[in-house]
């Protein structure tokens, strides 16, 4: 792609109504552009780098054997009501009336859409247990939106939720969607520690929140640092391995401000081992057993011939609000230095030849560059306007291509100046910056 045809309208300084450096970042590039209060529409740059978030969610959900569907945005009132939330909710949910005079609503979550799904499709226990998700827009009126897209009105979310027999099924379902959390975060080159959490509006007994560090989080935490040292890698999908997993974290104090107890937290973790900090939440994940499918008569039949109501859980993940947190964690705003990890990098190499009016021959030569690369499925930016050397590079690094290729006029022979941002320039070939990508490109 070409800087000139591009849709990337960069700012030449901070927008001032940005408190956070995310948010900053997300105007001064062009990512997204606010289109009301909480609400954004989402440009080039922005939506690449979402989208690949979101193929990465989505192979995560379908490894643990999750199937994905896609349920409406509107939704009836009527099962609302049969769980006893339309009232609750309150005045965070939009609520809409269409011709007839029907009550209609934007779902702020799925749990009454997809229990009446269930119920009337399955009947069996034969059938389960069932892993269902979706990745869709959510609509909450929050009362004080703010931080861009982190705290939007109108978010893209993953949502997923579980069926099962029993609560000892439920819980792996549960353990499931715990480890594939821990490979998501890990695979958008973010740490994200389960902590205990409350269970809020949706309900239940069992729940976690995965949180990233940053002083710019809303979620204020109590932990014992060890936890940061756990890995994952080698985990099965297996009931025993899975519930050994999430002892493994859970054997370390690890709470949001709701569950905090001073005494407790000083008594089980030692000094040194105490941090309390701030964090971000992008993924909550529930067990709720059977509040919906109850209130909802959502029930199987069971071996003996008689029926209960199916156990269920349900996993969020917060799509949109997890470019922020990205952000909030890789970039340097005082350098202005940002760097994408590779996975969801709006591109893969930028091409920086350096030009004047009269001598375009770095612009052929990244234009012959790019003919390789393309081959090789790697998606580059070519920065082919006639702006200074460095003015070319400071942009660079606020757009955040994780690798460069610098091309000078000087630049001949097979040797390319590649660099990787925040490392040192390297002569390389041509074949082996290629080589190197996608090695990059496949460990992940
Ligand atoms: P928060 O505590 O941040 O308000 P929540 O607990 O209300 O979030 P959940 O119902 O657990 O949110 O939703 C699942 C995920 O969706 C959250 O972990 C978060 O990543 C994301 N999310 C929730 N609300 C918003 C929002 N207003 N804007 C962007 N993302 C959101
Ligand atoms: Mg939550």
């Amino acid at each position: 792609m070409l800087l000139s045809k591009s849709f990337i309208p960069i700012l030449k300084n901070n927008p001032s109504e940005a408190k956070i450096k995310s948010h900053q970042l997300m105007l001064r590039v062009g990512m997204m552009k606010q289109a009301s209060a909480g609400i954004y529409s989402w440009l080039p740059l922005g939506f690449k780098v979402m989208k690949k978030i979101e193929e990465i969610v989505r192979q995560e959900q379908n490894k643990i054997g999750a199937q994905e569907i896609l349920m409406p945005t509107i939704q009836s009132s009527e099962i609302w009501k049969e769980s006893g939330r339309y009232e609750d909710y309150g005045e965070e949910m939009l609520r809409i009336k269409d011709r007839q005079n029907r009550e209609m609503l934007y779902g702020p979550t799925n749990e009454e859409q997809v229990t009446e799904i269930f119920r009337s499709s399955l009947k069996s226990y034969k059938s389960l247990p069932q892993l269902l998700y979706h990745i869709q827009w959510k609509f909450r009126d929050e009362i004080r939106p703010r931080f861009g897209i982190m705290r939007g009105r109108e978010f893209y979310m993953k949502d997923a939720y579980s069926f099962d027999i029993s609560d000892e099924e439920a819980f792996y379902s549960y353990n499931k969607f715990f480890l594939s959390y821990l490979r998501t975060f890990k695979r958008l080159s973010l740490t994200a520690i389960p902590m205990a959490a409350d269970t809020g509006p949706i309900g239940g007994n069992l729940s976690h929140e995965f949180i990233i560090l940053a002083e710019t989080g809303e979620s204020k935490i109590f932990t014992d640092k060890r936890i940061f040292d756990l890995n994952t890698n080698e985990t099965e999908l297996e009931k025993n391995s899975l519930e050994q997993m999430r002892k493994k974290y859970e054997q370390y104090y690890s709470v949001t401000d709701e569950k905090f107890n001073k005494d407790e937290f000083e008594k089980v973790v030692s000094e040194e081992n105490r941090l309390i900090t701030k964090g971000i939440e992008v993924g909550h994940i529930f067990y709720f057993g059977d509040k919906y499918s109850k209130a909802m008569g959502a029930s199987v039949d069971l071996p003996g011939g008689k029926k209960d109501f199916v156990k269920m859980g349900s996993y969020g993940i917060g799509v949109s609000r997890l470019v922020g947190a990205i952000i909030e964690a890789k970039y340097d705003d005082k350098n202005e230095i940002m760097k994408w990890p590779l996975s969801v990098a709006p591109y893969d190499i930028a091409l920086v030849p350096m030009i004047n009016k009269n001598d375009t021959s770095a612009l052929d030569k990244a234009i012959n560059i790019n003919k390789e690369l393309i081959k090789n499925n790697i998606d580059s930016l070519i920065d082919d306007t006639e702006e200074n050397f460095s003015s070319k590079i400071k942009k660079m690094n606020l757009i955040g291509v994780p690798y460069q290729i610098i091309i000078g006029k000087s630049s001949e022979g097979d040797l390319l100046e590649f660099k990787e941002i925040g490392k040192e320039t390297q002569n390389l070939s041509l074949t082996k910056i290629i080589e190197t990508i996608k090695k990059q490109k496949n460990s992940n």
